[in-house]
């Protein structure tokens, strides 16, 4: 089945514009930089492309994980795949070649080598690409930009401050007798409608599931979002983000395509007496409002671990969920806010927070019950690692033993953008 290739012929690594939802993962998971995008795809370099398939694991949909057999001199360029809507099929190579590489090669190349791949200990990922041993299994890519599932908005309310700039809204959407099975730290993909500049369908946003698996209202086929809306881009210009307007304005009875759901790594334990630390920024605290929800529901069961949480926003009014989160029983949640922008105070990131508790996180990580997850800012991450790393240092202890065990043992898991 794997005979070797000749020279002339290429397993030519591909994304799926259809299922690719455009979330930067494989452009900041390859280790050589041979993926990029335009507006509209996210493209893999065949002249830089080693098959390495570092990105093959943590990209949600598995739009990542396709290949085609081409003559070297026939590889599909950079500017041929920006303009794709869809993966061109198997071009026949010639007869001489063919023999080498077997008719149902192409097809069977992504498992066979996504199996090989010694990718779960990846050093180029600071977090792991296998989910916690005692995680339930995922569901994923149920419905397709092809064949979404249509869901019902039953709620949409603000849960920051009015008068702030941090526009944060909770969206509960409702899928009445349509299966969507869907665990924490799971996220779904919106298809917001219209076309974009070029006249094509707009692709995918992703969310994060902010409510538990059991649904926003437990035993209901529902589930929430946190989104904010964009109204400037990175470098602070106006700019209208289109899939976050269009949720935001979603006005109770409206109807929602949505794909998904994406994420098989990013999952919480399930035993008992594991050990929740929670770091987010900003809407980055959907996954941690799923995951505290799933524990606080399990309350009068006893079997509950520690729940820390280090939870970064510019003032108290721009945290979301402030007024529930802060009704929470202390003997349940551990809670640090971390306040960059409020006027009585030290600017304040999740990071001087963990240091500041160090003694508290150093018992937390020495214990194996304990899954460490990180969702927010891109820029938060390295700042993340630092500051865990100092912890440990500071104790006379490895990090990077520690680090190592973290991710091969599927304990320290990342979502930032
Ligand atoms: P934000 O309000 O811009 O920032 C939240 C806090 O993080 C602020 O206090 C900010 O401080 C601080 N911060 C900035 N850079 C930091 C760094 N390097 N390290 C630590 N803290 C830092 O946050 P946001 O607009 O809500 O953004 C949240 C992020 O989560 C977005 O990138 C979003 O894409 C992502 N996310 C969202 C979802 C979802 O489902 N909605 C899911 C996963 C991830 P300053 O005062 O310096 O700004």
């Amino acid at each position: 089945m794997n005979a070797p290739l000749p020279p002339e012929v290429l397993k030519q690594h591909l994304i799926d514009p259809e299922i690719c939802i455009r979330c930067n993962t494989c452009e900041e998971t390859c280790p050589v930089d041979a993926i990029t995008h335009d507006g509209t795809n996210y493209v893999v370099d065949p002249g830089i492309c080693n098959g390495c398939m570092a990105c093959v694991p943590p990209c949600p949909t598995g739009s990542i994980d396709n290949w085609r057999l081409v003559l070297r001199s026939e590889a599909y360029s950079l500017q041929e795949q920006f303009g794709w809507d869809e993966l061109p099929g198997e071009k026949p190579l010639p007869e001489n070649l063919a023999d080498g590489a077997p008719a149902d090669d192409a097809a069977a190349a992504p498992s066979t080598a996504a199996v090989e791949a010694p990718v779960a200990s990846a050093p180029s990922l600071p977090g792991a690409s296998v989910p916690p041993w005692s995680a339930a299994h995922p569901y994923v890519n149920l419905y397709t930009h092809k064949a979404p599932a249509t869901a019902t908005v039953v709620g949409n309310y603000r849960v920051t401050d009015e008068d702030t700039g941090s526009d944060i809204h909770h969206i509960v959407l409702d899928f009445g007798n349509v299966p969507f099975p869907v665990l924490e730290g799971q996220s779904i993909g919106i298809l917001p409608p219209g076309t974009d500049a070029q006249g094509r369908p707009h692709h995918a946003r992703q969310y994060s599931l902010a409510s538990p698996r059991d649904g926003e209202r437990a035993g209901y086929n529902n589930l929430s979002l946190t989104v904010k809306r964009v109204t400037e881009d990175h470098q602070g210009r106006p700019a209208r983000g289109v899939c976050s307007n269009y949720l935001c304005d979603l006005a109770k009875n409206d109807t929602v395509q949505v794909i998904g759901p994406f994420g098989n790594t990013f999952l919480m334990p399930n035993h008992a007496g594991a050990n929740l630390v929670m770091i987010c920024t900003g809407t980055g605290s959907a996954p941690m409002r799923a995951m505290t929800e799933r524990y606080r529901r399990r309350i009068a069961r006893g079997t509950n671990g520690r729940l820390m949480l280090f939870f970064g926003a510019r003032t108290q009014r721009e945290l979301p969920y402030f007024g529930p989160l802060m009704k929470l029983p202390r003997d349940f949640i551990d809670i640090n806010l971390a306040l960059s922008r409020e006027a009585s105070q030290p600017r304040r990131y999740v990071q001087d927070m963990i240091r500041e508790r160090a003694a508290d996180v150093l018992a937390l990580l020495a214990d194996a019950n304990t899954c460490i997850y990180v969702c927010g800012l891109k820029g938060m991450e390295a700042g993340v690692l630092e500051a865990l790393r100092d912890v440990v240092v500071q104790a006379g202890q490895d990090w990077s033993i520690l680090h190592d065990a973290l991710r091969r043992e599927g304990r320290l898991h990342f979502e930032t953008y």
